[in-house]
């Protein structure tokens, strides 16, 4: 039910003004002195078993992992010089790890901090487009800050991580490999060295040293919003990757290049059972027994341990009801003792916060159970205090302390950053022509080729043949956003359009390109609708980008209440004209009906900047034969019916629709009958229409807008527009799931979600106007002193005002609230046709969150 709405919006959206404005922040400073969890003052070499807490647990089922970088007795030596010279405070400094914008130079050289990363969507300066010299300029001054010794201190490089998960995907320009499911669809390890060297080197340029990835994850629940990190829910797979990709990344260890100026330090992630959660409930409880955790979830531990990955993120999730982050006996009984990392264990942000009698300020557990490194992102000042407080008291011993401090250092040592001086001057730093290089692309592009799968190709409809006329329609298929999926650029991967792509291409740029190549004719018409005789349409279309938990889904039906491929797809059949089904997704879905309506399918999973991959092998050479061949085979079982979420070859009653390893080649000639479509109907059709939760859905945009201008909120946390008016992301359930909006004394602005040229509009008629109504939830702490509206946009010359001071009036200090908003008091609107679902405007002064908001069903409330 959404709908193509080029240029509709062209009067709000044509100006996007400046560059960010730095949001000024607070950091936390309650300090707690109550220690957390259990307190535990044991050797840190006995182990759970010897100590009789877990007597059921042995260890020794596990692996036992030959360590391929071996200790080396100078390196040991300095390790226990280093800590012979630091106090109590620089060791505690040197656990923590903060997060770029809560952190200053200043900051790390005053406690010593050991290491800082930046999220997901953060730049220096908060700035998306930041440069490189940005980038440089920030790491050669944190590790100015920690080499600092005029307080008579020791000098210890500082060490930057971030997520490189597919490229260096925080980076303007980078290139952005497939998804590791693209990935995994490739069956090919070689490839994987190949994508870590580039990344690395890419990485390198921009000053950075350590890259939390490969994830690891075996998914078995397709659910789960984090499947598309997961290479495969194939446990071989994962494992055949595991190990090339850390060698890509770290070099070989044993040869010149293992972690010189070119690789970077690699994390094994999320240790363990990420994928195994009940439900495919992201940081939720994998239920499962000790042998599935290790020879599903653990298989690609063994490569990448074995190929000497130096560092290992602790999971978000839990096993047996346990947070990994405090799990002592995973974390340090089997991940160090048994399988023989002797480099250091990060915690997963602010995850240490979640375990029982734990703050983000403050826990004892998650260091005593095996975190060396702690990231505790923002409140890590008070989480310095107080961790000093309880190594004072014992409650964290001295031998667990110097333990994780001799890791950290263990690390950084091997990654050469004591000899290698500022990040600007180590190899290959600042050096232009490496970042989105052809090379790297021409890699990126084998990629794409490789991970394509063909479902159906009924009639031999693909290749495309030489002088042809090829229609291109779908949302996905000129926007290179939504083609590279959450984690690129911005957290969720939302908010960025081609222009955010330098270097890069759309699906369609390739196919225009090769098309053309060969003599044919190409029309684009998003929405499909084409007047003129064609003779073969390709659709691109799929999920819109999403990360973690704000990816986790009810059921596997493909958009269950807003179908936007299929009636592009049922309208190109009912002219007769032959379809392609390109389709973009993190995860197989349940989709019958669009596979149906398809005369060819394929899966392209979320392939990144190189579109050309795409029509490298759907388009023919000129004498109409393929220039390339589908290699890909699914590397996650297709779902016959939307509540098979849990499908994999080793449970019980298996039946995809298609299995794990299928995939057809241009030599098959193999007729995919109908499938069946009846089960889903009506599935979810009472459901809610998602506005903003967590994220806005469909790629759509966050506005500032006052007076002096208009701005959009970045995925570098926040935007402000003039000094008047800021946005900022905040916390209600899960991580930035709400919005913060402040208007200041004298200012009045609006913050809207629009439409973007080129994207689609919310049909709010799904119910009738009477029974229909705007949820959201709010929190305040002042009464507004002017008017505060909520307004819609519906369509040219469509504005709906409605009055909420009196219901936010009425939620003033009451912490979270939801209001309602009966639709029918937006009177005159074309419902169906809302290109602004959600404007709030304030003459302020007024701080107003707001979280969840949807269209629902009145008598849902
Ligand atoms: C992500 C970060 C992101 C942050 C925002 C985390 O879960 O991994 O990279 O920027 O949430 O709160
Ligand atoms: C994610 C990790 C990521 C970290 C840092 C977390 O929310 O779970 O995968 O490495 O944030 O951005």
């Amino acid at each position: 039910m959404r709908h193509d709405t080029a240029g509709l919006l062209s009067k709000k959206t044509s100006k996007i003004r400046g560059a960010l404005l730095p949001v000024g922040l607070v950091l936390g400073t309650v300090i707690s002195l109550s220690a957390c969890g259990v307190s535990d003052n044991s050797d840190q070499d006995k182990t759970a078993v010897e100590q009789g807490k877990a007597p059921m647990l042995d260890a020794g089922i596990w692996p036992k992992i030959d360590n391929p970088v071996k200790q080396l007795a100078e390196t040991e030596q300095k390790i226990t010089k280093l800590l012979g010279q630091m106090s109590v405070e620089e060791k505690v400094g040197q656990i923590i790890q903060a997060e770029i914008q809560h952190v200053t130079p200043a900051d790390v050289k005053k406690y010593h901090l050991g290491s800082v990363l930046n999220g997901g969507g953060s730049m220096p300066n908060r700035n998306k487009h930041a440069t490189l010299k940005e980038w440089l300029d920030m790491a050669d001054a944190f590790y100015e800050a920690s080499m600092d010794t005029s307080d008579g201190k020791v000098a210890i490089p500082i060490i930057w991580g971030s997520d490189a998960v597919h490229g260096h995907n925080n980076v303007i320009g980078a290139t952005i490999f497939p998804h590791n499911i693209g990935l995994g669809a490739a069956r090919n390890p070689k490839l994987m060295r190949e994508i870590g060297q580039i990344t690395a080197r890419e990485m390198r340029v921009t000053g950075i040293d350590w890259t939390f990835a490969p994830t690891l994850a075996v998914a078995q629940n397709d659910r789960w919003g984090r499947t598309y990190e997961s290479y495969s829910e194939d446990p071989a797979v994962v494992k055949s990757y595991a190990g090339e990709m850390v060698y890509g990344l770290q070099g070989v260890p044993g040869t010149k290049q293992f972690l010189d100026g070119e690789h970077v330090v690699a994390t094994a992630k999320h240790w363990l059972g990420d994928g195994g959660t009940e439900g495919g409930t992201d940081q939720g409880n994998a239920q499962v027994s000790e042998q599935e955790l290790r020879d599903i979830h653990g298989a690609g531990y063994v490569t990448a341990l074995g190929a000497g990955a130096q560092t290992a993120m602790a999971s978000f999730s839990s096993w047996k009801g346990d947070k990994m982050h405090g799990h002592k006996y995973l974390l340090t009984d089997v991940l160090k003792h048994r399988m023989g990392l002797d480099g250091l264990v990060v915690s997963d942000w602010n995850g240490h916060g979640q375990l029982p009698g734990c703050t983000n300020a403050s826990c004892a557990a998650a260091v005593n159970a095996g975190i060396d490194l702690v990231m505790v992102t923002e409140e890590w000042k008070a989480f310095f205090e107080n961790t000093v407080a309880q190594v004072k008291d014992g409650t964290i011993s001295m031998g667990r302390l110097d333990d994780a401090v001799s890791r950290i250092l263990r690390v950084k040592i091997r990654a050469g950053l004591f000899e290698k001086g500022k990040p600007s001057k180590r190899g290959i730093a600042a050096q232009d022509g490496i970042i989105g290089s052809q090379a790297h692309r021409d890699v990126a592009r084998q990629a794409v080729r490789q991970s394509l799968v063909l479902m159906k190709n009924n009639e031999n409809i693909l290749p495309i043949k030489p002088g042809t006329t090829v229609l291109i329609a779908g949302d996905g298929a000129d926007h290179i956003g939504k083609q590279s999926g959450g984690w690129t650029i911005t957290w969720q991967g939302t908010g960025n359009n081609n222009q955010d792509f330098p270097g890069g291409q759309s699906i369609y740029q390739g196919l225009k390109q090769a098309i053309e190549a060969i003599g044919g004719t190409v029309i684009f018409k998003a929405d499909g609708n084409v007047d003129r005789q064609v003779d073969v349409a390709i659709v691109v279309y799929g999920e819109n980008p999403y990360a973690e938990s704000q990816g986790d889904l009810e059921s596997l039906e493909f958009e269950p209440q807003e179908k936007t491929g299929l009636p592009i797809l049922k309208q190109l059949q009912a002219k007769n004209i032959p379809t392609v089904s390109l389709f973009l997704s993190g995860r197989p879905l349940w989709m019958a009906p669009e596979m149906n309506a398809s005369d060819a399918f394929v899966a392209a999973w979320l392939p990144g900047s190189e579109g050309q991959g795409v029509a490298d092998v759907l388009v023919a050479d000129k004498n109409g034969k393929a220039r390339f061949d589908f290699k890909g085979k699914l590397p996650f079982s297709w779902p016959k019916a939307p509540d098979q979420d849990v499908l994999n070859p080793h449970h019980a009653d298996y039946d995809p629709a298609f299995a794990l390893g299928y995939g057809l080649t241009y030599q098959d000639q193999i007729h995919v009958a109908a499938l069946d479509e009846a089960i889903a109907k009506g599935v979810n059709s009472d459901q809610a229409v998602m506005i903003y939760k967590g994220r806005t859905r469909a790629s759509w945009k966050i506005f500032l807008e006052t007076d002096t201008g208009r701005n959009v909120l970045s995925g570098a946390y926040g935007a402000t527009q003039g000094d008047g008016l800021k946005v900022m992301t905040s916390d209600k359930d899960i991580q930035e799931d709400a919005l913060t909006l402040e208007w200041k004394q004298g200012t009045s602005g609006q913050v809207g979600i629009y439409a973007f040229a080129g994207s689609s509009f919310y049909d709010f008629s799904v119910f009738s106007r009477d029974k229909a109504v705007i949820t959201l939830e709010v929190k305040l702490d002042q009464a507004p002193e002017h008017p505060v509206t909520y307004d819609i946009l519906c369509g040219q010359d469509c504005r709906i005002s409605y009055d909420m001071t009196d219901k936010l009036k009425a939620q003033v200090g009451k912490g979270w609230q939801k209001i309602t908003l009966p639709l029918a008091d937006f009177d005159g609107a074309d419902l169906s046709k809302i290109n602004a679902p959600m404007i709030i405007k304030s003459a302020g002064p007024l701080s107003l969150s707001v979280a969840n908001i949807m269209l629902e069903k009145a008598d849902t409330e």
